[in-house]
């Protein structure tokens, strides 16, 4: 496929592509042009000529460009879902589904943005400023990149092009070089429902090349970026060169507790769903760490194990499938590395943990303790679970947030005390009772506290972080 820069689909200046190939049998899918800086440069020269006129065309007539959008996926559902499928080892149920967060969260934006007032200062309030009128305005930033991860390329998408776009921001979206053929797609639709094309754009390659230099762009009023801990730092120095606004959405190890009193099956299942069977366990905010009360380590250990058991791991086009591979190959030998590294510092692989090509099954290691790597900063993304156990809530707490993420957190008590007094201790951006940490709602405000990031997503607040305040005095009119 090719990029979509100023309104025409292309290849990179120099020619070069990045392979896209399907991990479950390592064929290739297509390949996606390796920007080069004279690309990039093109598609920011046109999202900085682009965004004045968008911004200034009717908020109705943005949304229903939006909104022709979100209908044209319906028409294209299941060749969407099949690519998804197929680049990313998603099983062909899960990608199916996918497409509804799509729909929701543009037409939701659309919706909001109707919502999106200003204000007018209250009169006469300080000495010498009674005669004046004073408002102040939202006004879009200007040109938003986009950066995106490969695990859940179509919410993380729709999250951040739909706010921007709908406050009359130019996009440029960077995919992750793994999975950009559904993103260009759905580029394509969008330039196909009538959004311009300096308004929208999207370049793929080297995230270390080309991400790295439109996030140091000042020509690049905000970066939303969704990824690593570690790039999220990169892109926040770079950005910070030109006082660019960020959105950093960044990297988790999320605790999940379990105390005595829990319902054990309920709470076996909460881990199993959201670690295993989604994204085979590549989600930012799920429960990467287990802390099991001694007294029902042993029963919930035993549930896990038994559901883990009847998984359903194969081929991600059976519609019966509910586990596909890893991104790729190479993600699936790191967390391979990362088991092994925790097996050395003293943890029991239990069950699971085989590696064939990009496919991991589950892994669960017992006797994790607080001295090891996994317990505090060491993010692993694939289908974990590390066990840890503990004897109070104060212990549990202090486990909790020993590690420089905080991204989500999760408690199961029947004891609404315990769970309230775990929920307002613990350093997350969010955090669930009766669950665990893999929700994330259209509407609620979603984020990281400490190294998980900076700023907010959702329904509620993503407008404002893609708009600016502007004050408007009249003086002397009173
Ligand atoms: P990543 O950080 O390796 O890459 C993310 C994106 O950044 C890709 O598009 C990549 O090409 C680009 N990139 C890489 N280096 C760059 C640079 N120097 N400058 C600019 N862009 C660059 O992350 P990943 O492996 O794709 O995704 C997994 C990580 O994302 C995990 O740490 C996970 O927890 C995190 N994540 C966080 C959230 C959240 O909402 N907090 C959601 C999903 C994933």
């Amino acid at each position: 496929m090719k990029m979509l820069i100023n309104g025409q689909r292309t290849g990179a200046s120099d020619g070069g592509v990045l392979e896209v190939c399907n991990p479950a049998t390592g064929a290739l899918l297509d390949t996606v042009p390796a920007a080069t800086a004279a690309d990039l440069e093109r598609a920011l020269t046109a999202a900085q000529k682009g965004w004045p006129a968008w911004a200034g065309t009717p908020l109705f007539e943005r949304g229903a460009i939006l909104r022709r959008f979100v209908r044209s996926i319906d028409e294209h559902n299941e060749e969407l879902s099949l690519l998804l499928c197929r680049e990313m080892g998603k099983p062909i149920s899960e990608a199916r589904n996918d497409f509804g967060s799509v729909k929701h969260l543009f037409n939701g934006f659309v919706e909001a943005a109707n919502q999106l007032t200003g204000m007018t200062m209250p009169l006469g309030v300080q000495e010498g400023r009674e005669k004046d009128f004073e408002l102040a305005i939202r006004e879009p930033l200007g040109v938003v990149a986009c950066i995106i991860p490969f695990n859940a390329p179509l919410v993380l998408f729709s999250h951040k092009v739909a706010p921007a776009l709908i406050a009359g921001n130019a996009v440029i979206v960077k995919p992750a070089s793994d999975d950009p053929l559904v993103l260009l797609r759905l580029g394509e639709l969008l330039w196909e429902a009538g959004v311009p094309g300096d308004v929208f754009q999207m370049i793929t390659g080297s995230g270390a090349q080309i991400g790295s230099l439109l996030a140091g762009d000042p020509r690049v009023a905000k970066v939303s970026f969704t990824g690593s801990t570690e790039v999220g730092l990169a892109i926040a120095r770079a950005a910070a060169a030109n006082m660019g606004h960020t959105g950093l959405e960044l990297g988790g190890n999320a605790p999940f507790v379990v105390m005595a009193d829990a319902d054990i099956d309920r709470a076996a299942a909460e881990a199993a769903a959201g670690r295993a069977t989604y994204v085979t366990g590549q989600i930012c905010n799920v429960a990467k760490r287990f802390l099991i009360h001694r007294s029902v380590k042993a029963a919930f250990t035993a549930n896990l194990i038994d559901r883990l058991q009847k998984i359903i791991i194969g081929d991600p086009e059976d519609p019966a499938t509910q586990m596909g591979t890893l991104i790729s190959e190479s993600a699936a030998r790191e967390v391979e590395r990362q088991v092994a590294h925790t097996v050395s510092q003293g943890a029991k692989l239990i069950y699971g943990g085989v590696r064939s090509g990009a496919y991991y099954t589950p892994a669960v290691l017992d006797e994790v303790t607080g001295a090891m790597d996994i317990a505090h900063d060491m993010e692993v993304f694939g289908p974990v679970f590390p066990l840890l156990t503990f004897d109070t809530l104060e212990e549990a707490i202090d486990l909790s947030n020993d590690t420089i993420f905080g991204l989500g957190a999760g408690i199961m008590t029947g004891d609404m005390s315990i769970a309230l007094r775990f929920a307002m201790a613990v350093q997350a951006g969010s955090v669930i009772i009766n669950g665990q940490s893999f929700y994330r709602s259209f509407m609620m405000p979603f984020g990281g506290y400490k190294q998980s990031g900076g700023g907010r997503e959702g329904l509620t607040v993503s407008l404002q972080e893609v708009t600016q305040l502007k004050s408007i005095v009249f003086k002397n009119v009173l």
